[in-house]
């Protein structure tokens, strides 16, 4: 079993707190993402998981084992960095195989390893040349196989695919996941592009400034998002946000927003009036008549099936997503409604999801 389960997981770094308070479960066999901007305390939270980096309170289980005071070296996992170092006077092979070289590993077997490594990242054929002449995706298929040659019971990775430009970057996602399905070890992969995240992870945790925010699958990170932070940071183009005042009595199927009354499922909870703010992905506006919110044209941005139509309307510019043959005029005024069971609510506050 190589769960790995992360509890109130903490650390600081003099009077800064890089990680605050993160909770959650990578299932054995999982392709579990950490997602988030710059700084938000990633890296430091998977090299705790590493064993790189001890954390200053909470715990690490690996597999049913409490490791958080452990040494990386006592730990069954694999560490793939962004900027991977590979032996430029070495050979391919020799490469791939030196970890185990270094661990006392018999000839024989390191020979069938690395073969076997290759074959599963389709390198055999370059196993003796020297990697300075390689591409770099090639560069990357070596560094993947200095990581799965150990056969660890995990793969931790940090922005593997960073430093590779998009081309490269979406044949590599492909292949990295596909490599998971092939393997089938427990992986934590650290990147910023949600892009990334959502193409690759069954389990996504959505970090900012230090906090998970939400741990859930992507369809559900992208439909469902539990907060504010979480839905602008989801999405391209991003969700539109309308801020208005209301109040919501439970089982209220629908907000009163200005003149306008827009329809939304049952309301779980009921909410004191309050400064709230309703969320919409370009993709759920329609153009109505009738619609609840009135605006004028501003633009339209063409992206071949679809367009993004901008609207400037009185919660300021909304993006809506419609067919590319729909023709708009700038300036036209057009009525825009929402797909109710598409809506989130936000409580502006807190920021939380409401619903
Ligand atoms: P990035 O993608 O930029 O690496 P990240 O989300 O991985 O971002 P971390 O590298 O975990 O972020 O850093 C989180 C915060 O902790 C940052 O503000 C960083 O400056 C700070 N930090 C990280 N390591 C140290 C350290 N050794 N000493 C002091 N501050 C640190």
């Amino acid at each position: 079993m190589a769960q790995i389960r992360v509890e109130n997981l903490e650390k600081s770094f003099g009077a800064f707190q890089a990680v605050k308070a993160s909770s959650f479960t990578v299932e054995d066999g999982e392709f579990f993402c950490l997602l988030g901007p710059s700084g938000c305390g990633k890296t430091t939270t998977l090299r705790m998981i590493a064993g790189l980096e001890l954390p200053t309170s909470g715990a690490i289980f690996l597999g049913g084992d409490e490791v958080a005071q452990k040494r990386a070296s006592e730990r069954d996992i694999a560490f793939v960095f962004q900027l991977f170092a590979l032996y430029p006077h070495m050979n391919v092979r020799k490469n791939i195989g030196f970890s185990l070289l270094c661990e006392g590993v018999a000839a024989a077997e390191i020979r069938t390893r690395v073969e076997e490594a290759a074959r599963i990242l389709r390198i055999g054929h370059l196993l003796d040349k020297p990697v300075s002449g390689l591409s770099s995706g090639d560069r990357q298929r070596v560094a993947l196989g200095r990581a799965i040659v150990r056969k660890p019971k995990c793969f931790l990775m940090d922005e593997p695919l960073g430093a590779l430009d998009t081309e490269l970057r979406e044949a590599m996602i492909h292949e990295l996941r596909g490599l998971h399905d092939r393997l089938g070890a427990t992986t934590v992969y650290v990147t910023h592009d949600q892009l990334e995240a959502m193409a690759m992870a069954d389990k996504i945790a959505v970090m900012n400034a230090g906090v998970v925010e939400q741990v859930a699958s992507p369809k559900v990170i992208y439909d469902r998002p539990a907060s504010l932070f979480v839905a602008d940071f989801i999405g391209s183009p991003p969700m539109n946000f309308l801020p208005f005042r209301g109040a919501l009595a439970p089982g209220a199927s629908e907000i009163r927003l200005g003149q306008g009354r827009v329809a939304m499922p049952a309301a779980r909870e009921a909410v004191a009036e309050s400064d709230l703010v309703l969320g919409v992905r370009p993709e759920h506006v329609r153009f109505s008549e009738a619609g609840a919110v009135r605006g004028a044209v501003y633009g339209a941005e063409y992206l071949g099936t679809t367009q993004i139509v901008t609207v400037t309307t009185d919660y300021g510019m909304l993006r809506a997503r419609a067919p590319s043959a729909a023709a708009f005029a700038t300036g036209e005024a057009v009525g825009l409604d929402f797909r109710p069971e598409k809506l989130s609510v936000f409580d502006k506050a807190s920021g939380r999801a409401i619903r």
